[in-house]
């Protein structure tokens, strides 16, 4: 025989949140008219300790078999309802929340009105809460082994936190060496401090840690499974240089014939066809870019090859493919500038003197193309006056990117001041719109520039950078003042927001994780889970998941580390064991729920020729169940009959 349920209803005051637009001894009037409960009470807290004493012992006292909290969103305090039942002795699953905060009293004003619409709120729930059964949760046991993709400033800390904390990591990067963007900065605001030497001994903790395993040249090239148990695909990329034996001699480069456009110096300085990014580059060691050797072909040259005294060259060294299985997943795959030869207007590509922030950067850098003496690219000449454009691309819906990196007017005026600390008599001029400086002493940086350090500030928007004599035009208007404005320059700085790198929108597809409107990876609550994605055990970390300075991505880094070191700690993972579940006896194996699970969790079991759900991958969102045309396919403790049974509550209250 059925057991009989005994329903407690519990409504939360919420201080004076639901209070004051619910009349609340009406509502508990209501319930214990309409329907069949055995006990309701009230609480000006619920989610307090009194509160949650309120529902243990009434459960005990009572008998009670199911649970209503009329409060506010499940998000909010289901698990804290759920643990105190189950303190009490309630299987936690058979306690449901009623929403009357979110969708009645924050969204009405007319009291009546919407004490009338909670009371239906709380009948609907009573017939989902009278349906559910008692449930376990799924134990899945967990590779206690992290992966990290991207090896910025991001990538780095976090591989080193989770190493530190005494877990295993593999730090995947695609290109030769790890360090990102930041190994091309020179000096980095507020501080000023050299990029390189903060960045570098970060660099060598990585490559000499026992519990980090680094993969450079290489990239993720699939990955399966679930929290707990994802199991990775990553192709090791020749570098066609054996690591271990290369000394850094240098006479490979002195012999290559090929000769291109150096990357890490932003094109302004050539490279060979075997190089080293640069002198503090992790792994310490030469790579042959296979685009453009001619000795992947030794027939045609292999003159780095004949005069390595190490033959630490192989011509021969093939893709790798390494299977590897992880707990946790962290993605920092950084930014890309925006590409500014977009900006017609600005000339940037037209003219060699028209340069990116990222470029400056290079030029300011000891180890950079002019060994940190500032130089126009066209001749040579040291500028005595350059023209900082704030907002290259940026805030402008209607043509380029409609958002603010948030570095841009900092990074500029690390720039402005960064030049005029080397050319004293020359004069810095920047174009803003407004000058934005969110940051632990940001604003203080700004004022020495503007006001100690000479640095001109002018408030407008440049329209037009055009070519005059031997210098350039840079035309604008000053807002201040409310009249056109022509400044010439010896350089201009077009300051370029960020958008998500390429290896960014790859890894979103390979992931399935969502991005937001920009095409950066969304958080799974912007507020309350920034670092974490949408999928279980998968953490965002650094600029992959939006603009960001060093400080935040640091600390972003930190925290996905110890998101995902939590999930490593343990030997098993418990998850909610609301998920989908197939009736065999009805299922027509038509296949339409695996093609709408999003999270890849159903398939067809060929032995048994069944449709079945892995467990662990099963989000519950329930897009199978509302898909299934037989209505085979539903999720445990929300089956159709139930909803319906919700749905007709709500309507006939
Ligand atoms: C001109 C300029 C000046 C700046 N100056 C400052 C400053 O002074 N102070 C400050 O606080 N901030 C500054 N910043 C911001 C700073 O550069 C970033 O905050 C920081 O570098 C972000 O690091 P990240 O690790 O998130 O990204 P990135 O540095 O972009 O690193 C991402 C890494 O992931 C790798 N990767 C990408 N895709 C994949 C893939 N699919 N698989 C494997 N690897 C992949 C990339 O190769 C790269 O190594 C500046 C930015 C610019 C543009």
């Amino acid at each position: 025989m059925d057991e009989k349920k005994k329903v407690g209803v519990f409504v939360c005051h919420c201080g004076r949140n639901i209070a004051q637009t619910v009349d609340i001894e009406k509502l508990m009037e209501k319930v214990r008219e309409k329907y069949d409960v055995e006990l309701v009470e009230d609480n000006m807290y619920m989610c307090s300790d009194p509160g949650q004493n309120l529902l243990k012992e009434s459960i005990q006292a009572k008998n009670l078999n199911r649970v209503i909290v009329a409060a506010c969103s499940r998000d909010m305090h289901e698990p804290t309802f759920r643990s105190a039942a189950q303190e009490a002795g309630l299987n936690p699953y058979l306690v449901e929340i009623a929403n009357i905060r979110e969708q009645v009293s924050w969204v009405h004003d007319d009291k009546e009105k919407a004490t009338e619409k909670a009371s239906k709120i709380i009948g609907s729930t009573i017939e989902k809460v009278i349906r559910d059964e008692p449930l376990e949760p799924l134990k899945i046991p967990v590779v206690q082994r992290a992966l990290v993709i991207g090896g910025g400033i991001a990538g780095i800390q976090a591989a080193l936190d989770i190493a530190d904390a005494g877990y295993e990591v593999t730090l995947v990067e695609k290109s030769p060496t790890i360090g990102g963007h930041m190994a091309q900065l020179a000096e980095t605001f507020p501080t000023l401090d050299c990029s390189q030497c903060i960045l570098t001994p970060k660099m060598v903790a990585v490559s000499r840690h026992p519990k980090i395993n680094l993969l450079t040249t290489s990239e993720v090239v699939s990955v399966d499974g679930y929290v707990g148990n994802f199991k990775v695909q990553i192709r090791k990329n020749p570098r066609y240089v054996d690591v271990d034996k290369c000394n850094l001699c240098d006479d490979c480069t002195a012999v290559c014939p090929v000769v291109v456009h150096d990357e890490y110096n932003q094109s302004l300085s050539p490279r060979k066809a075997i190089y080293i990014p640069f002198p503090q580059a992790v792994p310490a060691s030469y790579v042959i870019d296979e685009e453009t050797c001619l000795g992947i072909d030794p027939l045609i040259c292999s003159k780095c090859k004949d005069v390595c005294l190490v033959e630490a060259i192989n011509f021969d060294m093939q893709p790798e493919i390494i299977e590897e299985e992880f707990g946790a997943i962290i993605v920092a795959t950084g930014y890309d500038t925006y590409p500014i030869e977009n900006i017609g207007e600005y000339g940037y590509g037209a003219h060699p003197d028209i340069i990116s922030g990222l470029d400056f950067e290079r030029l300011l850098s000891a180890n950079g193309p002019t060994q940190g003496v500032i130089r126009r690219p066209s001749d040579g000449k040291v500028p005595k006056t350059v023209v900082f454009v704030h907002c290259a691309g940026s805030r402008d819906p209607a043509k380029h990117l409609p958002y603010c990196s948030k570095i841009c007017c900092m990074y500029s005026t690390k720039h402005a001041l960064q030049y005029k600390h080397l050319v004293h008599d020359g004069t810095a001029i920047n174009f803003y719109i407004d000058v934005r400086t969110a940051g632990k002493d940001y604003e203080e940086f700004y004022k020495r520039a503007a006001e100690e350090e000479k640095v001109i500030y002018v408030r407008g928007k440049v329209s037009e950078i055009i070519e005059d004599g031997d210098q350039l035009l840079v035309k604008g208007v000053d807002t201040l003042l409310g009249e056109a404005v022509e400044v010439h320059a010896d350089l201009v700085v077009l300051a370029t927001g960020l958008v998500p790198s390429k290896g960014t929108q790859e890894i979103s597809h390979l992931l399935k994780l969502s991005c937001d409107s920009k095409g950066f990876l969304k958080e799974a609550h912007p507020k309350l889970k920034p670092v974490e994605s949408a999928l279980s055990g998968i953490f965002i970390a650094g600029t992959a998941s939006g603009p960001k300075d060093i400080p935040e991505t640091v600390s972003q880094a930190s925290g996905a580390a110890a998101k995902a070191a939590t999930i490593l700690a343990s030997e098993f993972l418990e998850r909610e064991p609301q998920i989908a579940q197939v009736d065999p006896t009805t299922c027509g194996l038509c296949h339409t729920c695996i093609n709408v699970c999003p999270y890849g969790a159903i398939y067809l079991d060929e032995g048994v020729r069944r449709i079945t759900v892995r467990e662990a991958l099963c989000e519950g969102c329930g897009s199978c169940a509302a898909a299934c045309p037989s209505g085979s396919i539903e999720l445990k403790n929300s089956t159709s009959e139930g909803i319906r049974a919700q749905i007709k509550a709500l309507l006939q209250g």
